[in-house]
C-alpha cells in the first residue's frame, strides 16, 4: 500500500509512526514544504525568554531519523499544490528549484496544519512585522529582537499573551493591542479582569477596542495605526488567528473557515483521503457537532487515529471537550467546555456559578486563591464548562472537570468523585466540589 502524507509535523508524523508500527508493508512518502519535521510549535514562545535554549531542542525527531531508522521517504521542500482525487495523484513542487512532481497514492493523509492570518492592513510587508509559528520565522524574530526596545503584540489570545510575557522577560517594553474589550476574548469577563491586572502589574501597556488600519515606516515598522491613533513601536508580532492550509484541496466538504470535515475515523468526504490536526474539523462532544479548536494535543490524537485506520486498525477519535491552559506571568488560565458565548447559543437555561476557592487547605500557607466559573444546564444538570484563573492548581481542576465533561457527568456527580486530598494539595472539599456542595440539588 502506498501512503502519501502531506505535512511532516504533529498530525502527519503521529500518523506515519502508527502506519510504520502497524503495517510493515506500507510504503510511506511524506511531503513537507519546509525542511523541519516533528517540532513542538508550542515551545516557540519560550525560546524568546531563553527557557528553551535553542529551537533545536523543540525537534522531537529529525528528517534523517524518519529516513534512516524508519525507512520512510521523507521529502523536504516539497509543497503540495493540487490533488486529483479521481486518479489518486498528488501534485507537488520543489519550493527551491520549482521542479514539479506527481505522486500516486492508495491512501492519502492531509496534515498541513494552519497558517497565521493578517488582515489586509496597509504596509503589512514592512520589515519588523512577525508571526510566531515556525522555527525559521522564530530565527528571524530573534535577530530582530536583538536591536529592539519596544514591541507591539496585536491580538491577546493564547499566543499573543505567551509572547507578550516572554518578550517582557527580556526587559523590552511591550504593548498589547486588542480588538475586543478584554484580554482573551473567550474567557469569562470576571476572570479576564485578573489577566488584565497581571499584565498591568508586569508593566505591559494594554489597549482595548482598537481596530488596526495599517503600519507606518520607510523600510522598517515605526508605528502601528489604528482608527483611534498612531502608536510608535520598533517591532510587531501579529497573533490574530490562523486559517487551515487546505486551499489546494478542492472538492472536499469543509467548514466555513476551510477546515476539512472528517468523521470519527478521520476520513474526509473523498474516498481514501484522510485529514487530521489543524487542517481538519474537531468533533466537540459538548456541542455535539464539528468544531474548530486547533491544538497540538488534538493534532497528535487525530494523527494517531488517522494512522491506525490507514493501516487497517479500526479506531475512532472520540472528540474534544475544548480544554486548554496557558501560563501568563504568575497566572494559570485554564478552560474546558463551553465559553459563555457558546452557552448563549443553547436553547436550554444555563446556570452560572462564580466563586473563589483556595488551591490548598486554608491553614497550609502559602494559600493561593483561584477564581472559578462553572456552567451547568439547568434542567438536566449536565456540566457544560469550567474556567479557572489563579496562581496555582488550576491545571489539576481543569483536567478533572474535563474528564467529567468528557464522560457527560452532572454537576451533582462531581460531589461523588474520590479525589486525592491532603492539606498541601487542597481542602477536604476540592475547589471543583465546592460549587455542587453549595449550590447542587439535594
Ligand atoms: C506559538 C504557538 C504556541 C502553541 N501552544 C500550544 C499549546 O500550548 N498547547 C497546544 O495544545 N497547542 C499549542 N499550539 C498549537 C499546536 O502547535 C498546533 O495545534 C499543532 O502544531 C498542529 O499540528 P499539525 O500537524 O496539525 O500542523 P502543523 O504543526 O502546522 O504542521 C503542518 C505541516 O504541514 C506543512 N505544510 C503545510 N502546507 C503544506 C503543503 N501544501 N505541502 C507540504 N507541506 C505543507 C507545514 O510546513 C507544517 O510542517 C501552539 C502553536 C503555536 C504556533
Amino acid at each position: 500500500m502506498k501512503v502519501v502524507i502531506i505535512g511532516g509535523d504533529a498530525a502527519g508524523m503521529s500518523a506515519a509512526m502508527e502506519i510504520y508500527r502497524n503495517d510493515k508493508t506500507a510504503e510511506i512518502l511524506v511531503l513537507e514544504r519546509s525542511d523541519i519535521y516533528s517540532y513542538g510549535q508550542c515551545g516557540l514562545p519560550y525560546v524568546i525568554n531563553g527557557k528553551v535554549a535553542h529551537t533545536d531542542e523543540l525537534i522531537a525527531r529529525d528528517v534523517e531519523t524518519y529516513r534512516g531508522k524508519y525507512g520512510m521517504d521523507a521529502r523536504i521542500f516539497h509543497e503540495v499544490t493540487a490533488i486529483n482525487t479521481q486518479i489518486q495523484i498528488v501534485h507537488a513542487t520543489d519550493v527551491n528549484s520549482g521542479e514539479a512532481f506527481e505522486f500516486s497514492y492508495d491512501r492519502l493523509l492531509i496534515a498541513t496544519g494552519a497558517s497565521p492570518t493578517m488582515q489586509d492592513w496597509e504596509n503589512r510587508d514592512l520589515q519588523g512585522i512577525h508571526y510566531v509559528k515556525t522555527i525559521p520565522e522564530m530565527a528571524v524574530l530573534m535577530q530582530d529582537l536583538a536591536g529592539t526596545e519596544h514591541v507591539t503584540v496585536i491580538g491577546a489570545g493564547f499566543i499573543g499573551l505567551e509572547v507578550a510575557e516572554t518578550i517582557r522577560a527580556r526587559g523590552l517594553k511591550v504593548r498589547i493591542i486588542q480588538r475586543s474589550a478584554q484580554l482573551m476574548s473567550n474567557l469569562d469577563p470576571e476572570l479576564a479582569k485578573m489577566v488584565l491586572e497581571e499584565a498591568v502589574k508586569n508593566g505591559i501597556e494594554v489597549l482595548f477596542e482598537e481596530e488596526i488600519t495599517g503600519f507606518e515606516g520607510q523600510q522598517n515598522i515605526q508605528s502601528v495605526r489604528t482608527k483611534k491613533g498612531s502608536y510608535a513601536t520598533d517591532l510587531v508580532i501579529v497573533a490574530t488567528g490562523i486559517k487551515p492550509n487546505t486551499q489546494f484541496a478542492t472538492g472536499f466538504a469543509k467548514l466555513a473557515n476551510g477546515a476539512l470535515i472528517v468523521n470519527e475515523k478521520m476520513e474526509t468526504s473523498i474516498p481514501n483521503v484522510y485529514a487530521a490536526g489543524d487542517c481538519a474539523s474537531h468533533y466537540h462532544r459538548v456541542k455535539q457537532k464539528d468544531d474548530y479548536l486547533p491544538l497540538g494535543t488534538t493534532a497528535n490524537k487525530q494523527g494517531r487515529i488517522a494512522g491506525l485506520n490507514i493501516a487497517g486498525v479500526e479506531q475512532s477519535f472520540k472528540g474534544i471537550v475544548g480544554t486548554s491552559i496557558l501560563k501568563f506571568f504568575h497566572l494559570q488560565i485554564g478552560m474546558t467546555g463551553l465559553t459563555n458565548e457558546a452557552a448563549d447559543d443553547l436553547n436550554d437555561v444555563v446556570e452560572v456559578y462564580h466563586y473563589e476557592a483556595n488551591d490548598v487547605a486554608s491553614y497550609y500557607p502559602p494559600v493561593k486563591p483561584m477564581k472559578i466559573r462553572m456552567l451547568v444546564e439547568q434542567q438536566s444538570r449536565q456540566l457544560l464548562g469550567m474556567q479557572a484563573v489563579g496562581e496555582s492548581g488550576v491545571d489539576k481542576r481543569i483536567d478533572v472537570f474535563a474528564t467529567a465533561l468528557f464522560n457527560a457527568m452532572s454537576f451533582e456527580d462531581l460531589l461523588d468523585l474520590d479525589l486525592a486530598y491532603a492539606p498541601p494539595f487542597n481542602g477536604v472539599w476540592d475547589p471543583i466540589q465546592q460549587a455542587p456542595k453549595r449550590y447542587g440539588k439535594k
